[in-house]
């Protein structure tokens, strides 16, 4: 018995010699984040050159603060033509405002130059000036036409990308991954997706941070040891560790983007029907789902929709999980998550 105990223990260790010479990792900095990515395969090292580029890439073309991008130079002159990354953007944006009854919105970047945030220098806008910019938020005034023309229907209308970009970046390099045959993880900010297993067969956990203004860290992150302890974890600033293996795990809530002024709390997601950072009971929303792109725009609609309307919105959809935590420290999930989600906290299930 001690001696096939034996013979399996080595049988693993050289399995996992072989594995570890296949993973490779990147880390970088873009979309205005850090990224790490791992992979596992013969492949991997290719896969993740590719990963690099292609979000260096779509970075490029979507970041509306770059003068130089797609989308700026559609917000400059009110019509352009664009990628077929951009086009397919702006249609799932368009999609999702639908489907969530406009709490998601990407024409919001008037409001968000209103209040500072894209140049950190932050104001409070008058209730009138918010008023003259509300026109400009409207997703149907955005006309697609073929072959990759985008125009806005109104004058002074622009758009930003950043609810949903880091969702789609993470998304592609899944794509990559699975061309190249490679298992792994990519870790976006706060967005984690994952493809396959680990090279131990076991899922890849992820941890969903515990918000706190303050923290220069977001809300998800990739665990890459295998500390089974929760409560460890809990005490790193945890609120439950999840495991996953194929599909996005996506965190928006009151993490890092935010500004205070007298004793007040504005943060970067706004309700597009009042031009104000939403009035969330919700104080962190994390989405499961096996795109990223709608885990990513699901995140910021269901923040802006504060609980009820959130748990009505999965009631309705099912195509995704989530974990809600709000403003009062309890914590909702969906029934899919009973046996992938880990947290020392109480956790009531939506019915
Ligand atoms: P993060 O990018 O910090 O991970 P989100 O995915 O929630 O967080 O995206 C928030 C960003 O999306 C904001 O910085 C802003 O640019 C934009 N945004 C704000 N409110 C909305 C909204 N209601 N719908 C779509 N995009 C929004
Ligand atoms: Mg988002």
């Amino acid at each position: 018995m001690i001696i096939a105990t034996g013979l399996l223990l080595s049988g693993l260790f050289s399995v996992q010699a072989v594995l570890a010479q296949d993973m490779s990792s990147r880390e970088f900095f873009s979309m205005d984040t850090y990224m790490t990515l791992q992979a596992w395969g013969e492949e991997a090292a290719q896969a993740l050159d590719e990963a690099e580029a292609e979000v260096k890439r779509l970075e490029l073309l979507l970041d509306a603060q770059d003068e130089n991008s797609e989308v700026a130079a559609l917000n400059a002159k009110g019509k352009a033509s664009v990628s077929e990354d951009t086009v397919y953007l702006i249609r799932r944006a368009q999609e999702l405002s639908w489907k969530t009854d406009g709490a998601f919105d990407i024409t919001v970047y008037p409001l968000m130059k209103a209040w500072g945030f894209p140049t950190r220098e932050f104001r409070i806008p008058e209730q009138a000036e918010l008023e003259a910019l509300l026109p400009l938020v409207d997703p149907f005034l955005i006309e697609l036409s073929s072959p990759n023309e985008v125009a806005f229907l109104r004058p002074g209308m622009e758009i930003e990308l950043g609810a949903i970009a880091k969702g789609y970046a993470s998304q592609r390099i899944m794509a990559i991954f699975a061309a190249h045959n490679v298992q792994g993880v990519v870790s976006l900010g706060g967005n984690v997706q994952t493809l396959g297993k680990k090279p131990d067969g076991q899922p890849f956990r992820v941890g969903i941070r515990m918000p706190s203004p303050g923290d220069e860290k977001s809300g998800v992150m990739w665990l890459p040891a295998d500390d089974p302890d929760i409560k460890a974890a809990m005490d790193a600033g945890l609120l439950g560790v999840l495991e996953s293996s194929g599909d996005a795990v996506i965190t928006s809530g009151l993490y890092e983007r935010y500004f205070v002024k007298d004793g007040t709390l504005y943060h970067h997601i706004l309700d597009p029907e009042t031009g104000c950072p939403a009035r969330s009971d919700l104080v962190s929303v994390t989405i499961v789902c096996d795109d990223g792109t709608t885990a990513d725009a699901y995140a910021t609609a269901l923040f802006v929709m504060g609980r009820e309307k959130a748990e009505e919105f999965w009631r309705g959809n099912k195509d995704f999980d989530m974990i809600l935590l709000d403003a009062e420290g309890h914590l909702i999930i969906t029934p899919g998550l009973e046996e992938r989600f880990q947290s020392p906290m109480t956790c009531s299930v939506v019915e």
